[in-house]
């Protein structure tokens, strides 16, 4: 287990410093802005795929902030 905990803070870190840079430019870091999410790999966004689920839309960091 000492592999997944070392990736866990690895990912933990980079998660991190993308959260920051996302911030200083007042992004959505689940669209990056864009306020749709457009991977829909994952069955969970497929749904949402038109509408990020993070920030309503928007695209806005404050308002991803508000509903995480
Ligand atoms: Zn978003």
């Amino acid at each position: 287990m000492g592999l997944f905990s070392a990736i866990s803070a690895w990912t933990t870190a980079r998660q991190a410093k993308f959260l920051s840079s996302m911030e200083e430019n007042g992004t959505c870091p689940d669209c990056r802005g864009r306020g749709f999410n457009p991977y829909g790999a994952h069955e969970f966004y497929y749904a949402n795929m038109y509408e990020c689920p993070g920030c309503n839309g928007t695209g806005l960091f404050s308002d991803w902030s508000e509903s995480e």
